[in-house]
């Protein structure tokens, strides 16, 4: 069993156990390099030690915190945790390159929160595309930025916090509106989480991302492949699909 980046590194043999958080890993947003491993270090290590195994091997690799940062709407740590993926997703593509043999299959079981990479600007009404610049300024996912708030945060809290961890300046309006939390008030049930979504509804003309929903999408998904099996995959398939495309190929 590992329990760092590093012990992963280090690790031999052909079954290795990586518990690297009580919780959840970290968004990658927020991710202590030396205690969790990315997503691409474990997948390469995942990779080089299946490899050993001379009837082939499975690997399920998820980015699975894309879906909690969508649900939150948090817009820079979805899109840093799909960069993460998107690495990862290298390592698979470098392996199967130097593995013909190799099927790689990526995909996702739904979209959430309906993302947009569009919206108005504080200063016009006109669209224009997503803020990538200030997406990079963002420096602590949304729900860490609420771990360390008390339970009753203040207008003058989030406007602090807002400009430390996002370098963004909301107004005081706009910081009141956020600790009304009308978002939550409105609809309590289904926004979940306090105050983040009435915080990513403020910050929406700061990032140009908007939001439909706090929750998973019918969106019809991409699918990826690379590979043998790879052709099968395309036009408009049923995801149980992927099953028969995936046995076919470890036969
Ligand atoms: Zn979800």
């Amino acid at each position: 069993m590992v329990g760092t980046a590093e012990e992963l590194k280090a690790a031999k043999g052909r079954k290795i156990l990586g518990l690297f958080n009580m919780s959840n890993m970290s968004y990658e947003i927020d991710r202590p390099a030396t205690q969790e491993p990315s997503l691409a270090e474990m997948t390469s290590k995942t990779l080089e030690t299946l490899k050993a195994n001379r009837k082939g091997f499975f690997a399920m690799i998820e980015g699975g915190r894309i879906d909690h940062a969508a649900h939150r709407n948090d817009a820079p740590s979805a899109i840093m945790d799909t960069l993460a993926f998107d690495a990862a997703v290298g390592v698979a593509l470098d392996f199967a390159k130097k593995n013909p043999g190799t099927l790689v299959l990526v995909t996702a079981d739904h979209e959430t929160g309906g993302m947009g990479l569009i919206g108005h600007s504080k200063e016009s009404k006109e669209y224009v595309g997503i803020d990538l610049k200030a997406i990079q300024k963002s420096t602590k996912s949304f729900e860490l930025i609420m771990a360390q708030m008390g339970k009753k945060p203040t207008a003058g809290d989030f406007k602090a916090a807002v400009k430390q961890y996002l370098s963004i300046d909301i107004s005081d309006a706009e910081a009141q509106l956020v600790a009304d939390d009308p978002v939550k008030k409105g609809d309590p049930f289904n926004y979940g989480y306090d105050y983040v979504h009435s915080l990513a509804f403020v910050l929406r003309p700061y990032y140009r991302v908007g939001f439909a929903s706090q929750t998973h999408t019918a969106s019809p998904l991409m699918a990826f492949a690379y590979g043998p099996g790879s052709e099968r995959i395309g036009g408009q398939m049923h995801n149980t699909q992927l099953f028969t495309v995936m046995k076919a190929v470890l036969k």
